[in-house]
């Protein structure tokens, strides 16, 4: 992989783990320096190493996503260590499920506190960053497949991603006139800690699998090109896209 995005200060929320892991790696052979926004931040020291071994700087900040001083304090000590913002990627999220009839007022508040409340102050935050620095910038918004179809037991997930792409478009053409662009990243089934039930369930990965013309799920490695593809400052009128990283699984 080149260095395109040298220099480059990304931020990754849930980039400890999973995609967001794979994305800040992404990012890092690229040549940015990346910060790791999540809660467990012994999972996030070893990221860093990671991350650092690619001879990139990298941080790693503790931070709720969902909890408006926290997201604030994790971006002026990301600015503060790394320098002004260039990528911001709202990825960091939860799953829940359960059958409608028997879904918790608590299961549903969980599930769109930390997808939708978090997505927005996370993007919120990053959005004032960039008006605030004048430099433009890219923000990419972390949705799903469920997006796109129904689900059963999914009401506050897919509700929760569906309306990421409400947010997503919203951000895309508020920020264009201040020359920061906003797409949406639509994964399908990648196997990360996220859907480890789902993937001990034969019957289930069989399903899925025949389903999808690609005949298999992602890995979170094949995030990398379209990450650092998204970030680049080059792609100056590449906004409000939904790009879509699913083997083919909702092209019917
Ligand atoms: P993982 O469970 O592997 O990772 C989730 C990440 O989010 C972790 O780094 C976790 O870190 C972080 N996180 C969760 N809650 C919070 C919070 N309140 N504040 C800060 N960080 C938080 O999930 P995936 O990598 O699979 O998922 C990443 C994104 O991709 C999600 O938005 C998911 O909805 C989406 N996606 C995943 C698909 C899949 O098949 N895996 C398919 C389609 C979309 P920590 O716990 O340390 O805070």
């Amino acid at each position: 992989m080149d260095r395109t995005l040298s220099g480059l200060t990304a931020v990754v929320t849930g980039g400890n783990n999973g995609i967001g892991k794979a994305m800040a790696m992404g990012l890092a052979k690229a040549g940015a320096n990346v910060a790791i926004w999540a809660r467990n931040t012994e999972r996030s020291a070893a990221v860093v190493a990671e991350l650092e071994a690619e001879g990139v700087r990298a941080t790693a900040v503790a931070c709720d996503v969902a909890d408006e001083p926290s997201v604030a304090a994790a971006m002026d000590r990301t600015v503060d260590e790394l320098g002004p913002l260039g990528c911001f990627i709202a990825n960091a999220g939860i799953a829940e499920a359960a059958p409608l009839t028997e879904m918790s007022l608590e299961t549903w508040r969980r599930v769109l506190r930390t997808n939708l409340d978090g997505g927005f102050l996370c993007t919120r935050e990053a959005a004032r960053r960039f008006v605030a620095q004048g430099s433009g910038g890219s923000i990419i918004v972390v949705s799903s497949t469920i997006s796109r179809y129904g689900a059963a037991g999914q009401a506050a997930y897919s509700t929760s991603k569906t309306g990421l792409l409400g947010l997503g478009r919203t951000l895309a053409v508020e920020l264009a006139r201040h020359r920061v662009r906003c797409n949406i990243l639509i994964p399908g089934w990648t196997r990360t800690s996220m859907n480890l039930d789902l993937q001990a369930d034969e019957r289930f990965v069989k399903a899925t699998t025949a389903r999808t013309p690609a005949r298999r799920w992602a890995d979170p490695e094949e995030f990398h090109e379209v990450t650092t593809f998204l970030a680049n400052p080059a792609l100056t009128y590449h906004t409000g896209n939904e790009v879509v990283v699913d083997g083919g699984y909702t092209v019917f």
